[in-house]
This record gives structure tokens, sequence and C-alpha cells, in this order.
């Protein structure tokens, strides 16, 4: 291979560029940026970066330099169509990188809020930098907050919103806080600790409506009748996959470009990893899967990277993720999809728990809120996948750290 050209500099892209050059391939790499900054890590946007503790340059993965040595060719620019017949990337500049080989790494965009008053001023999702920096100077100044959707980001952004001193309200249409993605047990724990930081759930309602004055935001309306006022008004209601590139290239999309274990698209010159692929995941029963997390971008990437030098592999890595809400750090390794069964470990007093999730006998996933050894420990028993049942797991004095020694 002589050109690979990868279309989005997020987690992903950036992950196969550096990881190409360490494999030692030595043809051109043309990454495709279409934000304008350096490329830079999302997560700090809900945690460090909106609180003030990190500056922009400590979000960025490399300095400029860095591309410049390892001959990764930035290009200020965006994927607009796939010609894959000549396989070449058209960019909306109106120019064109020829590929041998072409890496969608698209990413996702926020799914938007679809309520009258969406639009108004004051009303933020959290996706980009340009998104974090026009939220933070509102923030410094909101005094009533609601947040919308109880995931990860509006926790997150919720706890942020709490510590700078506002009156914090979240909707979720859920019955509890991150239902998705945890076990009720490590839900019960966060609503509790974000209670405590002075922020109050509203749970099964809906927004309906924002209501604004002179095109700014001051209200919004629920589905239970209330008005609740608000300065600001931040959603999180989960993300919808950048296809559209390969939507019109022909590729097969489902829940986002899917892929084969390798990572192949239904073109074998066109590879896709990140938020906008759809995976056989191994911990998910093989079913196409895609994810939202760092782990993901960056474990999908190594393995693309080492597959265009020549050392293919399928994909099999264990999913992990983390969050930060205020004082907590919660840990979850391997997938909780279909845990029907549950045991906990620690002091859910002392917000030191681990939750191991099972399906029956089988352990799925183990989610650890301030137990930093247990995530380690089970992120190589699950990688390793022997069977810890829940009767072993339940029996006085078990510790995961020993039992995984
Ligand atoms: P992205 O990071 O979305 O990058 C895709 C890039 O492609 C973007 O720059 C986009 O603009 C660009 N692009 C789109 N279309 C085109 C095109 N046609 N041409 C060129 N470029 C294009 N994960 C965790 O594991 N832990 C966390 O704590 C965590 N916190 C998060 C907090 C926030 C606020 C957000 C938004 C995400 C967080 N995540 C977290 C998720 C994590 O950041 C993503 O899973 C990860 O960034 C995915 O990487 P990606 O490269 O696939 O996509």
């Amino acid at each position: 291979l002589n050109s690979i050209v990868i279309a989005g500099a997020g987690h992903a892209g950036v992950q196969v560029a550096l990881s190409l050059r360490q494999e030692g391939y030595a043809g051109r790499i043309a990454l495709v940026n279409d934000e304008p900054w350096l490329p830079y890590q999302r997560p700090p946007l809900s945690k460090a970066y909106l609180l003030g503790k990190i500056d922009a340059t400590a979000m960025q993965f490399r300095p400029a330099q860095f591309y410049a040595e390892q001959g990764i060719d930035l290009v200020a620019d965006r994927g607009a169509a796939v010609d894959r017949q000549n396989r070449r990337l058209l960019l909306a500049s109106g120019q064109a990188l020829d590929y041998d080989h072409l890496v969608l790494a698209t990413g996702a965009h926020n799914r938007p809020l679809n309520v009258p008053g969406a639009a108004l001023t004051g009303v933020f999702g959290l996706k980009t930098r340009a998104d974090a920096e026009a939220l933070a100077p509102l923030l410094a100044q909101a005094r009533r907050v609601v947040v919308i959707g109880a995931g990860f980001i509006g926790l997150e952004f919720a706890a942020v919103a709490a510590a700078a001193g506002a009156a914090v309200e979240v909707l979720e249409l859920g019955e509890r806080p991150m239902a998705r993605a945890v076990s009720p047990q490590m839900s019960e724990l966060f609503r509790v600790a974000h209670e405590s930081w002075g922020v109050k759930f509203r749970f099964r309602t809906a927004v309906s409506e924002i209501e604004g004055d002179n095109g700014r935001a001051v209200a919004v309306l629920t589905s239970n009748g209330e008005r609740l006022a608000a300065d600001l008004v931040v959603y999180g209601i989960g993300v919808v996959p950048n296809v559209a590139l390969a939507l019109e290239a022909g590729l097969t999309i489902d829940n986002g470009i899917t892929v084969d274990a390798n990572l192949l698209s239904s073109d074998p010159h066109i590879s896709a990893l990140g938020d906008v692929a759809s995976f056989p995941c191994l911990q998910n029963g093989e079913r196409l899967t895609r994810l939202e997390s760092v782990q993901n971008a960056v474990d999908q990437g190594r393995l693309i990277a080492a597959r265009l030098s020549g050392k293919p592999a399928p994909y099999t890595a264990l999913p992990w993720f983390w969050t930060d809400q205020g004082s907590l750090k919660l840990q979850i390794a391997g997938l909780a999809l279909g845990a029907d069964n549950h045991v906990v470990l620690g002091e859910p007093g002392a917000q030191q728990v681990s939750v191991l999730c099972f399906a029956g006998e089988r352990l799925l996933a183990v989610e650890s809120c301030g137990r930093v050894g247990d995530h380690m420990a089970a992120r190589k028993i699950l990688a390793r996948r022997p069977a810890l049942t829940p009767a072993v797991a339940a029996s006085p004095g078990f510790d995961l750290k020993t039992w995984e020694a």
C-alpha cells in the first residue's frame, strides 16, 4: 500500500495514523480533519476542560510538529464523497485524495432535540470543542440549569454545573440514571451521590418544549405539565453515527457502517472503526454492535493499522469504559447487556462498590466505583473468560483481586 486516507481525525482516525507509523508503514498517510483545531480528545469536554482545570493544548493528542515529523498529512477539509471505482476520496474543497485503502473514522453527532425551542440561544449539545467553548462562559453565569437525559454526558455535565454553583434539574425518560449502561445498584449509588451535590432528578419525564424570550431559552416545559425556569439547557440524548459518506458510496449500513471481524466494510478497500462502525462484538454474542468509547476507538485503530501492515487478526478486545462525575469515578469492564443477576462487593454507603453483572452463571461485566484495583482485575478476568460464578463471587470474604491472581 502506498496511500492510506483516513476520513475523520478523532480518537479513531488519529490512532490509525499513529499505529501505522509504529507498525513501520512508510507510505503516505492523509488524515482529513474537518474541525478547525489540531485533533483533540473529547472526554475532557464534559469534565476537566469545562471546569477550567486544563487548557485546550492539554486536550490535543499531539502538537502540530509531531504530525510533520511522522509524515502524517493533516488535511484541513471534509470528505464529501467516495469514488470507489477510482479509489478517491472527494473533498468538500473540490480537491481529491487517491487511496489504496480508505479508513472511515467519521464518528457520530448528537441526536438532535426535536422539540419547539431547541434552536434557542442557551440550548446546547456537548460534542465538540466548539460546544464546550460556547457553553463555558454561560455556565459560569448560570443559576438554573436543566439537563435533558441522564446518560453519561448529561450526568457528567450535571456534576460540573452543580460544582459551579447552579441549581441543576435533570429530566430523564427512563426510571433511573444511566439505565441503558449500568446495573440498578450502580444507578442508585449515582442517584444518591448527585442528589447529595444538589442535583434534582425527574424520571419518566420528557421535555415537550423550550420556552424562549427574545431568542433566549428561559424555561423547559415537561411532559408532566411542569415549567422549569432555566438560563441554560444542555441535552445528551444519544448520538447518531456519521454514515452519510458510506451510505452514498453504497456500503452496507446497519446502525453504523457494517464491518466484519477484521473491521473491513462491504468494500475490501475500505475499513471503518470507532463510533461510526457496527462490528460483530464477541462480548455481545457476535451481534453487530456499535460502541461509543475511547477504548473501542483506540483498540480498533491499532487492529486496522496492524492489518494494513500485514498482520491481520479478528477484533476481540474487551470493552471497557470510564466516566467521572463529581468526586466519583465509575469504571466498567465488559458489556452488561442481558445481565439478570448482580453481586455487589464493597460499601455502597462509602461509595466504594463493585457490581458483578452475570447472565445466569456467566460473568458479563464488572462496574467499579472507587475500586480501581477491582476494575483492573476484572479486565484480566473477563479477557480470560474463565468461570467466575455468582455463588463464588457472593461467598463471604470474596476478593476480586485475589481471585484474579
Ligand atoms: P469522534 O471522536 O466523533 O471523531 C470523528 C471525527 O470525524 C470528528 O472530528 C468529526 O468532525 C469528523 N468527521 C465527521 N464526518 C467527517 C467527514 N465527512 N470528513 C472528515 N471528517 C469528518 N468515552 C470514554 O470512553 N470515556 C469518557 O469519559 C468519555 N467522555 C466523553 C465526553 C464527551 C463530551 C464526548 C462527546 C464523548 C465522550 N466519550 C467518552 C466518547 C469518546 O470520546 C468517543 O467514543 C470517541 O471520541 C470516538 O472516536 P471516533 O474517532 O470514532 O469519533
